[in-house]
């Protein structure tokens, strides 16, 4: 039998850390032939991320994100996809999670009628306008594709509520977890060495949080560290303009506060490991903090991981300065909180999620879901 050809869709930082699991997992299959093609938007955080896996791309497409609004991004992409099938010709594409370039590649590919496989499906946060464009991305996504990799059962009972057929989700867990499984082997003591001052890690990028959500956290993360000067705080600044302006305008005289530039993904995860808290809005960082036991103030108003909340790993605390304050404040006095929240069962997969998606992916490509090759297009 030929072997199928599986072209796998990076753009983002977030992406290249949950597919790099799946591109590894893949290539163990003498019959498939699996390629890496890399949209640079945040080029440098991209390039980063890659490194950090020792993945190179087989395909580079430069779209230049900043200069670009949303719909510049999408025609860009649209008209690269063309470029990447015609040289390609994949009887497979595969996208994760929500971001612009992963929505328009799984579209590209369903015009071209080209199979789509979904890691990461079934996120909702059931608001078009948060976040924003990547609620509408997910949706997108998820009619077009022919396979769904749900994270955990939620996502993918999500899925079926929206009429999507059972035999075609797999849950298979968080492929974030399998990079913090693989390096927690290699430094397995790492997360328990001691700490001299206790560390708050903040991080905020997204686009729903620019403005004055932003200058609201950075209030209260000085707050924060005026009111306990014994703790250290560290914020890896993301490098969109859109936000590293202002939070190094706000928060660069505060002794007690360290802004960075982003750190190499696997530096991250070790410095994680042993914070006291994390404050942020990340998607990925809300998934990889239960799994090291670290509690979670989620700074928005919305979260599409609602298990780390019902799991009692994370709290949604909104974006109001005294809200967060106040949350920060309780788990930094009340050691039995902080605890409580210490102890919850990380719901977002057990390492394996890379392997289980590539075995799904290498049977049903080789014809073990009927008409697996040929599906017929969703319609509501
Ligand atoms: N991350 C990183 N370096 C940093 C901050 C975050 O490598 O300085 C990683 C983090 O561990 C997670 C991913 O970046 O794996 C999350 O990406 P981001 O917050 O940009 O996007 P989101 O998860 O919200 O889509």
């Amino acid at each position: 039998m030929a072997e199928k050809r599986v072209v796998v869709v990076v753009g983002t930082r977030p992406e290249a850390v949950k597919m790099a699991p799946v591109i590894t997992a893949l290539r163990r299959y003498d019959d498939l032939r699996t390629w890496l093609v890399a949209f640079e938007q945040h080029s440098d955080l991209l390039r980063q991320a890659l490194h950090s896996y020792a993945l190179v791309p087989d395909l580079t497409l430069a779209v230049d994100r900043r200069s670009s609004g949303l719909p510049e991004l999408t025609a860009a992409v649209l008209a690269q996809a063309d470029t990447v099938f015609a040289q390609i010709r994949p009887d497979w594409v595969v996208v994760q999670g929500d971001t612009t370039t992963a929505a328009v590649m799984a579209l590209g590919a369903f015009l071209e009628r080209i199979p789509v496989a979904h890691v990461e499906a079934g996120l909702r946060s059931g608001d078009l306008a948060d976040p924003f464009p990547e609620e509408l991305n997910r949706r997108l996504i998820t009619l077009v594709s022919n396979l769904h990799f749900a994270p955990t059962s939620t996502a993918a009972r999500q899925l079926y509520h929206e009429g999507i057929s059972p035999e075609r989700v797999f849950v298979t867990g968080n492929t974030a977890i399998d990079a913090l499984v693989q390096e927690e082997k290699q430094h397995p003591l790492l997360r328990h060495a001691p700490l001299r001052r206790r560390l708050i890690v903040v991080t905020l990028h997204r686009r729903e949080s620019w403005g004055a959500p932003l200058r609201a956290v950075c209030t209260a993360v000085r707050h924060i560290a005026m009111q306990f000067p014994d703790i250290r705080i560290l914020w890896p600044v993301h490098s969109n303009p859109m936000v590293s302006k202002t939070v190094y305008s706000l928060l660069s005289d505060v002794p007690n506060i360290s802004l960075t530039d982003p750190l190499e993904p696997n530096r991250f995860h070790r410095l994680l490991s042993r914070a006291y808290l994390v404050m942020t809005d990340s998607g990925g960082i809300i998934e990889e903090a239960p799994f090291f036991h670290i509690p979670v103030l989620i700074v928005r108003e919305k979260t599409e991981r609602p298990e780390a909340v019902a799991c009692g790993a994370a709290r949604l605390t909104g974006t109001h300065p005294d809200r967060i304050f106040a949350e920060a404040t309780a788990l930094l006095t009340t050691a039995s909180l902080h605890q409580a929240m210490t102890t919850a069962t990380n719901p977002f997969g057990d390492g394996r999620a890379g392997e289980r998606i590539a075995a799904h992916l290498a049977r049903i490509a080789n014809g073990g879901l009927s008409q697996a090759g040929n599906l017929p297009f969703l319609s509501f």
